[in-house]
């Protein structure tokens, strides 16, 4: 079957390989391209979380100089983070360490050496003038998200009205426990103007605030992997980096060895979550396809369809 290819603006990692890894090599990043492509995946957005400025020069570094014409694409940089929530529960796995304030000029030096390359940054709108970080991010060409974030209606609105478009992974990274109203997510639903990405993996959000999400979002809706290195793995436990070791089940959930109920990321490609969601009633098939392939390519800038890939479908899927 022949299908729009699959895009995905938020890969951590892919089948053993962390792209936040200070020791990442070029030929790694090759292997992912390669390894997503034959998932379907024709372009993707690796993603750099909150790290020390010089590391994530270094590791953008490391992923520009890869060849990837054998596979999917790079089709830039994704930098979430440092700029996001230090609060516990916002700010998910990413180390306090590094979480500052916005700084403009890192994002100006780095979107100057890396040649446009930085395609999309996600932040917390409560830091302070954020809108004209916004205005001055947007203008260097960079898409920019709101995400990690305990951000009120109003910071969010401004971020909006300076350029903001887009709510990364809604619904996840934010703490368990928020206000019933306001809070953030629904903020953030009732803005019509930011889109919104969402894991689809059937364990970060419920079926009920997924449908809920696509429903309000309609076509500014769709999927992002945020895949780890554990994505493509077989099921067990692993050490990881991120503090401690990591269970893999069978269906596809990662969480904490210590603490089941913490989840470690997402442990899926696209077309795994693509799957997982026909196979569950999540979706129709033509509805998942849709939210991972054209929908995220939308987003980017693209017109009409990213390149076509044949796919073998299942009989159950359609
Ligand atoms: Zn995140």
């Amino acid at each position: 079957m022949k299908l729009p290819g699959l895009v995905d603006l938020q890969v951590n990692g892919f089948a053993g390989i962390d792209f936040n890894n200070p020791a990442l090599q070029t030929e790694e990043v090759e292997e992912v391209c390669r390894l997503l492509y034959a998932e379907g995946v024709v372009g993707f957005l690796p993603t750099l979380v909150t790290n020390d400025f010089d590391v994530i020069e270094s590791l953008a570094r490391t992923i520009f100089a890869a060849n990837n014409s054998s596979g999917a694409m790079i089709l830039g940089l994704h930098l979430e983070g440092p700029f996001i929530s230090s609060l516990p529960g916002a700010r998910g796995a990413h180390d306090v360490k590094w979480i500052c304030a916005p700084n403009f000029n890192r994002i100006c030096y780095l979107q100057n050496i890396f040649r446009n390359k930085i395609k999309l940054l996600t932040f917390s709108p409560d830091w302070q003038d954020s809108a004209k970080f916004v205005e001055g991010v947007c203008g260097l060409g960079i898409r920019v998200a709101i995400g990690h974030t305990m951000a009120t209606q109003e910071e969010i609105t401004q971020a909006t009205n300076a350029g903001a478009t887009l709510s990364t992974h809604l619904g996840n990274g934010i703490p368990n426990q928020l206000s019933r109203h306001p809070n953030p997510i629904w903020a953030q639903l009732a803005e019509d103007r930011l889109w919104a990405s969402l894991i689809g993996d059937g364990f970060h959000l419920s079926r009920d605030i997924f449908q809920t999400i696509i429903k309000v979002k309609r076509n500014k809706a769709f999927l992002v992997s945020d895949s780890t290195m554990f994505a493509g793995m077989k099921s067990g436990q692993y050490q990881s980096s991120i503090g401690g070791d990591v269970i893999l089940t069978a269906e596809g959930r990662l969480s904490m060895a210590g603490n089941e109920n913490l989840m470690a990321g997402s442990a899926m490609s696209i077309r795994m979550m693509i799957e997982s969601l026909v196979r569950n009633n999540w979706l129709n098939f033509e509805e998942a396809w849709e939210l991972g392939s054209i929908r995220p390519w939308r987003y980017l800038g693209g017109r009409g369809w990213s390149e076509q890939v044949e796919i073998s479908v299942p009989e159950s899927w359609c």
